[in-house]
């Protein structure tokens, strides 16, 4: 079935919170048991959408699978929440239906179970198809898995399949990294994610690198490679459509729209973060708290009102993520007053209608623009 994509996004993001184990670069809200308890979370999370019930202001047109690792999350489960979330939030005929998937639990036959419970796109974490590069990301998997994986997904009969590719690691040259994106290329893969290495506080990465075991991040070369894929993919025909995506074209992801346009969402799930009204909230991050806590009615940990000066400033700071729609000038007036108006003079916001973008040859110093115009 054509997919959906409508302008106006109002998602769900589910999150699945177990991983077979923790990748030393990784800081996200995950528990890595011996035994997954699928029945007690996916009880939860259907108590959740029931409670939530209502609460989005439209039919919800899509439903994101994050983590986590959801591809161990059994078929059959991720079947009962995708009808959940349709007698509960109206989700959409041809919504987009996004699972991540680690290439390790990719097989023909579970790919399958996922696609007939309604799954239509898949986001692999490969992270990298070259044997070197992931030999310094701690993965489970080696290129030939990670590339046997994209085949099987794109035989899977969804209409979109996204990689993840991580730079910028360890001993990583520009000809190392063509190869890896012309591989990804010749693969056939409709999205792209991209992402350099971060270094984030208390991780296992962290401690290697104070203790001398791993190099530390090169600013300046992953400045390059950066700068290498957004020239050879926009060369290949391919869309930067967000400092970190690409696409080809038509082929863009609908869910994260809703997160850079302040669009309501629904977080469901341990550590979840959801969006309504100008409230955000966030779900209890140990899973046997937030399942305990969800089944007594209230999931949520913590939850905050955003004041209207705040608003303004999350949708220029987020709205600029979207290098193809950028956001609002009535946006940029509101968080910033006139100051916007010195980085359109300088060419890095350009004008589209009513509308102002970063132009594309300062999307690497977005941060540091972003800093100029902060309140
Ligand atoms: S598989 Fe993904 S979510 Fe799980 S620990 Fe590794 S990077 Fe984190």
């Amino acid at each position: 079935m054509e997919r959906i994509k409508p302008e106006q996004s109002g998602g769900i993001y589910i999150h699945f919170p177990y991983c077979r184990h923790r990748c030393h670069y990784c800081d996200f809200a995950l528990v890595t048991p011996e035994r997954i308890p699928q029945e007690e979370y996916t009880r939860a999370i259907l108590h959740e959408l029931e409670l939530r019930s209502g609460s989005l202001p439209q039919d919800a047109q899509t439903l994101y699978f994050g983590g986590g690792t959801p591809s161990l999350w059994e078929p059959d489960h991720v079947g009962t929440v995708i009808e959940t979330a349709r007698t509960q939030h109206g989700l959409i005929d041809g919504a987009e239906i996004t699972l991540e998937l680690n290439p390790e639990d990719v097989d023909r036959a579970r790919l399958s179970a996922y696609v007939e419970v309604g799954v239509n796109r898949l986001s692999l974490g490969v992270q990298s198809l070259l044997d070197e590069r992931l030999q310094h990301l701690d993965r489970g998997h080696d290129a030939r898995g990670a590339a046997d994986a994209v085949v099987i997904a794109r035989d899977s009969g969804v209409s979109d399949v996204s990689i993840d590719l991580i730079f910028a690691t360890p001993g990583q040259d520009l000809s190392s990294w063509r190869e890896e994106l012309g591989i990804a290329l010749e693969l056939g893969v409709d999205h792209l994610s991209i992402y350099g290495l971060t270094v984030e506080p208390r991780t296992r990465l962290e401690r290697l690198i104070d203790d001398g075991a791993y190099p530390p991040v090169d600013d300046d070369r992953s400045a390059e490679l950066f700068e290498e894929a957004r020239l050879l993919l926009g060369d290949s025909g391919w869309s930067h459509y967000e400092v970190s995506s690409y696409a080809r074209p038509g082929r863009e992801a609908v869910h994260n729209r809703a997160y850079w346009h302040g669009h309501p969402y629904l977080g469901v799930g341990a550590a979840a973060h959801g969006l309504l009204d100008q409230r955000r909230w966030v779900n209890h991050r140990r899973p046997s708290r937030y399942m305990e806590a969800c089944m007594a009615g209230d999931p949520e940990a913590e939850s905050e009102r955003i004041s209207d000066e705040v608003w303004a400033w999350e949708r220029v700071m987020t709205g600029l993520r979207d290098l193809e729609r950028g956001v609002e000038r009535g946006w940029l007036q509101a968080a910033t007053g006139a100051r916007f108006e010195d980085l359109e003079a300088r060419g890095c916001l350009e004008a589209m209608g009513s509308r102002l973008r970063i132009h594309p040859d300062h999307v690497l110093i977005l941060d540091s623009l972003l800093l100029e115009l902060a309140p």
